[in-house]
């Protein structure tokens, strides 16, 4: 038997062997990916709840891989955090995002808002409020159509230093938005503490909010902290009807999600704005 867990250690070893080195493989080509400039931005619709309209989108990146196709960023980002390479990722991520905005804002869609999304590591650097006003300066966006997206537990891991970067930003005059709430298992008095416009409801909530009590008194009652904090509250993952009836009842402001619009290239966006509001 000692010779057969030898035998099973030897072969895990292997395994993450393999694991390691398609690892280091990915990371130097994710380096060649950021010269040759692979990372495509796909971009979703926000509609907002009392007449449909696509009032803007969230940017979600992905990475046209020569060999692989196109990744998502599950793929990607977590080794991007790990390795550094997160922060030109963001740069060039930032400064996309508001070059189409811009873009979307001067095609005759005046006030179009565009979402991004700030990884933890991204967050805890200094450097972001420097990239986030190159990215504002080079493309003309407006700050106040800008929302920078932060996950709850990035926001909590470090209070302090969240409060500080969010008040510069705020000061830059760019909207900030919890991501995945209700996710990070915190306590709910950062809320008050930090200067927070937007709640996205995290999309495992919405999923079975129309038939599950239990879920449907969690979305319930966040809209309804979020409305007496005069914060605004975006559904994610909204896929049906029933789902959008019940969130719209509960007067939750915007919503996003495969009902609308998957992610698309950018080329593939203007068809989702037809009626749009200015
Ligand atoms: P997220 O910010 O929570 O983005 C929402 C994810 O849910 C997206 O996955 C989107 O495609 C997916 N989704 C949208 N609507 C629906 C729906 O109705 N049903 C379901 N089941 N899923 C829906 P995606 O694009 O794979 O992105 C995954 C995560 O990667 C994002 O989660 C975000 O945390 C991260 N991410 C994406 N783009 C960036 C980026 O530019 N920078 C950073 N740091 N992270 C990014
Ligand atoms: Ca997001
Ligand atoms: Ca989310
Ligand atoms: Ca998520």
């Amino acid at each position: 038997t000692k010779r057969k867990g030898g035998k099973g250690l030897r072969f895990f070893d292997r395994a993450m062997n393999t694991a390691s080195v398609e690892r280091l493989a990915l990371e130097a080509d994710l380096r060649h990916a950021l010269v040759r400039n692979e990372l495509r931005l796909f971009y979703q619709p926000l509609v907002r709840a009392t007449d449909g309209a696509v009032v803007g989108a969230e940017a979600l990146v992905r990475w046209q891989h020569p060999q692989q196709g196109l990744l998502t960023p599950d793929r990607f980002i977590p080794l991007a955090d790990e390795t550094g390479l997160i922060t030109e990722v963001g740069s060039q991520v930032l400064f996309e995002a508001c070059r189409q905005g811009k873009a979307w804002q001067d095609a005759g869609h005046a006030a179009f808002r565009v979402s991004v999304n700030v990884s933890a590591v991204q967050f805890g650097q200094p450097r972001l409020l420097e990239t986030v006003s190159e990215a504002l300066n080079a493309s003309g966006f407006p700050p106040a159509c800008l929302t920078l997206e932060i996950t709850e537990s990035s926001l909590m891991s470090d209070v302090e230093s969240a409060a500080g970067m969010l008040r510069a930003l705020k000061n830059m005059g760019v909207q900030v938005a919890v991501d995945d709430f209700g996710t990070g298992y915190s306590s709910l008095s950062y809320l008050k503490r930090l200067p927070i416009d937007v709640i996205k409801i995290d999309k495992s909530f919405v999923r079975d909010v129309s038939h599950d009590e239990e879920d449907a008194a969690i979305v319930r009652a966040i809209i309804v902290l979020a409305r007496s904090l005069h914060l605004a509250t975006v559904a994610e993952g909204v896929e049906t009807r029933e789902q959008e009836v019940m969130l719209r009842d509960e007067r939750c402001d915007s919503f996003q999600g495969f009902r609308y619009g998957r992610p698309v290239p950018p080329e593939s966006f203007p068809f989702l704005l037809q009626g749009v509001a200015d």
